[in-house]
């Protein structure tokens, strides 16, 4: 039976064009569905929406040939967790697990810009920008996707990348687990007096973590998480009353805050769909899980989903098969669980009751004191198998 593709994804975000990226650079037929338009190169001062690119993340997009701009990206080399009143406190360094660095912290629309630079490069890809998929029906070889713009297309296996509130999850009627944190993520970029130092610093506090991430040259990112309430009131006040706030709970770690930039919020729920596979249907990335954004693994999460689906398409197995199917959500659900509940146990532990506080504390003296667990811990962050010795 003819189809139109070898795999149609729906969603051209940041986890749908990697995957298309790695599928169609190697030479298989991409069907990528979008809703919006093709993005816009970057200009212009660095967006409130950056995300950590792991190792593993970083090694999947770097194999597609996409070429990151190394301008508007920021390698970290060190990772600093404390608690506010110092008790419990531990830097993690890339060199110690061998690493030149941890990754890089990028802006979403850099890296979304970049795969589509890559896309447009491919000749086995072919995009198809506003517009949606309205209904879904799987055949026995073959899953057909009719769009909102009167197209329809087929192909052996459909993936759903269409982000958290997914429309293809819903035309699959899978249903997802959800839990609202009842924070917010205030996220600000600000002008330093010292430039960044390679490092992402994050402080615990009672009411949520805030976290310092480099961005290049005298910029940084700060993210501040908070109840609903209290975020509402930072958002209402001007730069200067704003500026004087982040100098009073945030370590000075870049000297003075110079300027405050920009700013937005971002609500903190965790979502995890029921079942990540249909017939001949895969979700992947937020349309599969959202964790909270704590530990910066949301993205990365979902890269690692695109870099497991991708392998099965490119062994040459037929990737729409119950088997592959069953075989990648195996794999990635019991992956994307664990980090489920470790971002959740660290929102937690950091901002409970005293004694689940204490324990918190304890976790970072343990990590300082035993760089075996350290190393660990790292090498899960990265993706990276921890138990495989180098
Ligand atoms: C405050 C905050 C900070 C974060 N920081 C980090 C971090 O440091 N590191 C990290 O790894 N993660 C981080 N994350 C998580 C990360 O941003 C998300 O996990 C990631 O953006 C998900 O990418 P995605 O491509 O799956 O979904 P999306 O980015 O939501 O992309 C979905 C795409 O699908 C398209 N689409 C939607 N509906 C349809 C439709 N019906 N038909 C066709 N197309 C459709 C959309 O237009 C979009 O292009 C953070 C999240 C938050 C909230």
């Amino acid at each position: 039976m003819q189809h139109d593709h070898d795999i149609i994804i729906v969603g051209g975000g940041m986890v749908g064009a990697a995957l298309a990226a790695r599928v169609g650079h190697a030479g298989f037929s991409v069907g990528l569905v979008e809703k919006g338009a093709e993005p816009s190169e970057p200009c212009g001062d660095y967006d409130l929406r950056i995300s950590s690119l792991n190792a593993r993340s970083l090694a999947f997009v770097k194999a597609s040939g996409t070429a990151l701009p190394e301008e508007r990206s920021c390698p970290f080399r060190h990772i600093d967790v404390a608690n506010q009143d110092g008790t419990g406190h531990a830097l993690f360094s890339a060199a110690d697990s061998g690493m030149d660095d941890f990754g890089i912290f990028i802006e979403n629309r850099a890296l979304q810009y970049a795969l589509w630079q890559r896309l447009a490069q491919l000749p086995s890809v072919t995009c198809y920008t506003h517009c949606a998929p309205l209904s879904t029906i799987a055949a026995t070889s073959a899953r057909q996707l009719e769009l909102d713009n009167g197209q329809t297309l087929s192909a052996p296996m459909v993936v759903g990348a269409d982000g958290a509130r997914s429309t293809l999850r819903e035309l699959a009627q899978i249903s997802v687990e959800s839990y609202d944190y009842h924070q917010r993520a205030m996220i600000i970029n600000v002008e330093t007096e010292l430039p960044q130092q390679d490092v992402s610093w994050q402080v615990f506090t009672p009411t949520g973590p805030i976290a310092m991430l480099p961005l290049p040259g005298h910029r940084a990112s700060l993210v501040w998480y908070d109840h609903e309430d209290a975020t509402r009131a930072r958002e209402a006040m001007d730069n200067a009353t704003l500026k004087t706030a982040i100098e009073g709970a945030f370590p000075r770690r870049l000297g003075n805050i110079t300027r405050v930039v920009a700013r937005a919020s971002f609500p903190i729920k965790r979502q995890h769909a029921k079942r990540y596979i249909g017939k001949r249907l895969a979700l992947i990335g937020d349309a599969a899980h959202v964790v909270h954004p704590l530990a910066g693994q949301g993205l990365n999460i979902g890269l690692h989903d695109a870099d497991t689906l991708a392998e099965i398409v490119i062994q040459g197995r037929d990737p729409g098969d119950y088997l592959n199917l069953l075989r990648f959500e195996c794999q990635r659900r019991a992956a994307n669980q664990a980090m489920i509940a470790a971002t959740d146990s660290f929102h937690h532990l950091f901002t409970g009751a005293k004694p689940l506080r204490q324990l918190g504390d304890l976790s970072l003296q343990l990590a300082e004191r035993f760089p075996f667990a350290k190393r660990m811990m790292m090498q899960q962050a990265n993706g990276l198998n921890p138990f495989k010795m180098r």
